[in-house]
């Protein structure tokens, strides 16, 4: 059975990078009916923080990116890593090492003065017929993985194809500090191992880890999942993705009013393609999801493509999605969201027009608080003239039937008697009722406003 992960660092929020590897992760599991396991990387204790676990656990909730199991955390597994390190040595795939930092830096400096890379020389590791030095007094060991000599290390990997390292370019690597605590390479070998990996899919900024995980996985007799390795996301500007290109927090698009289905859709885009296909649902993508059609080029981040995919899900959002939504906002500013007529039909005015929800938002916030403009504002729009009509409209909409038809005549009427065009009436309208000189149709706006909020706020003008 298929088995992915999602392996966070808990350093910092969930960002654009790492949603799109979780949800390539997530949709390859639900395409192949597997599971999808979460894994808290938190062995970096000095950068760890529960608050970037509860950001990391947000964002994911937030784009609906539900694991199977988990979340698992390192941190609880120690004595797991330390008991495979026990099997280790006992099985001799790998061996203390009692060379000390100064010694490290001479056989360092001797290499590069040989014109030689930098490598562990492998004076501690056994070999048949080879005599070890007496461990010094005193030092704490570390531990050291014992890794093939000759030959080479392959994958095929399903976005960059086959990758081959000559062994000879790898040398015996730490699994074990002197304090027994167990590095990161290897934890991540025995937890994809114990979780039953079968596809890890990453940032291609761990290939480089691949091959040192792949030898341990062998030496342990695991099974070595297949690898994916996504590459990076670029910025607008062609540069790599960071803060200077806007949000980069999954969490941050929610302040800024996408829906997570947009965000998704876009993410689904970003180095990954089904033909011409721009907007499709999530359960679309997981039908249609497979490694094979990842580019193994860089993406680009467009965040105009971004904003124009979230007006496209707004349009056809469910008014009663997009009120709950609204509502909540609202709550947040400290308006209240039943201060107005029901949400689902102000959202149903604006959804065309609307962006984002904050948008959205705002002009709902025009049906639940009576705004008063600016005094310029007043001056341009609510002239001498304007108020004329204004008080003929509000007695004919004291006696008019609430519907747009009756409405509209109700406006007609006041035109004609009063000499003016449409627009020397229905801007003074909306800026007496929302405050705003443009909004959707006028009959629209006062048959959601309501009868009773329309002639209060009329009146407020009407001396
Ligand atoms: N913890 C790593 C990261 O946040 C991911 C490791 C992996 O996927 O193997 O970049």
């Amino acid at each position: 059975p298929v088995r992915t992960r999602f392996a966070p660092s808990p350093t910092g929020f969930l960002h654009i990078g790492g949603a799109r590897t979780a949800l390539f992760s997530w949709a390859y599991a639900r395409r192949h009916g597997g599971q999808f396991v979460l894994r808290i990387e938190d062995t970096d204790v000095a950068r760890s923080t529960p608050e970037a676990v509860q950001a990391i656990l947000d964002g994911m909730k937030w784009l609906g990116l539900e694991h199977d199991e988990g979340p698992f955390y390192q941190m609880q597994r120690m004595d797991r890593y330390k008991e495979v390190i026990q099997q280790m040595l006992a099985a001799g795939t790998a061996y203390y090492c009692y060379t000390s930092a100064e010694e490290l830096e001479q056989i360092r400096e001797e290499q590069r003065a040989r014109g030689e890379k930098p490598r562990y020389d492998g004076r501690w590791r056994p070999e048949a017929g080879k005599t070890l030095p007496e461990p010094p007094a005193g030092v704490t060991p570390v531990v050291r993985f014992r890794n093939p000599v000759g030959g080479s290390v392959a994958w095929e990997d399903l976005v960059k194809g086959r990758i081959e390292i000559a062994n000879a370019e790898l040398d015996d690597f730490i699994i074990a500090r002197g304090d027994g605590t167990p590095t990161y390479n290897f934890c991540v070998v025995v937890d994809d191992w114990d979780m039953g990996i079968t596809q890890v899919i990453r940032g291609d900024d761990h290939v480089n880890n691949t091959p040192r995980q792949i030898n341990v996985l062998q030496a342990l007799g695991a099974a070595v999942p297949q690898y994916a390795h996504l590459s990076m996301i670029l910025g607008d500007d062609g540069t790599k993705l960071s803060k200077r290109h806007g949000a980069v927090s999954v969490m941050q698009y929610d302040e800024e009013g996408y829906l997570p289905d947009a965000v998704i859709n876009y993410l689904a885009r970003l180095g990954w393609s089904h033909g011409d296909d721009e907007i499709f649902s999530r359960e679309q993508f997981v039908e249609w999801f497979d490694l094979d059609h990842i580019t193994p080029s860089a993406a680009q981040f467009n965040t105009e493509k971004l904003k124009w995919l979230n007006a496209q899900y707004i349009k056809k959002a469910d008014d009663g999605y997009l009120a709950a939504q609204v509502a909540s906002r609202l709550a947040r500013r400290g308006v209240d969201p039943e201060a107005g007529p029901a949400l689902e039909r102000v959202v149903a005015l604006y959804k065309d027009r609307a962006t984002n929800l904050n948008e959205l938002a705002d002009a709902a916030e025009l049906f639940c608080v009576e705004l008063h403009p600016a005094p310029e504002v007043l001056a341009q729009h609510l002239t001498p003239v304007a108020i004329a009509a204004l008080k003929g409209l509000h007695d004919r909409f004291a006696a008019a039937e609430w519907e747009k038809t009756a409405l509209n005549q109700a406006i007609k009427d006041t035109m004609a008697e009063h000499g003016l065009k449409m627009p020397q009436v229905a801007i003074p309208l909306r800026v007496a009722v929302l405050g705003v000189p443009q909004t959707p149709s006028i009959d629209a706006v006062l048959e959601v406003l309501d009868r009773e909020r329309v002639l209060k706020r009329l009146a407020r003008y009407l001396g």
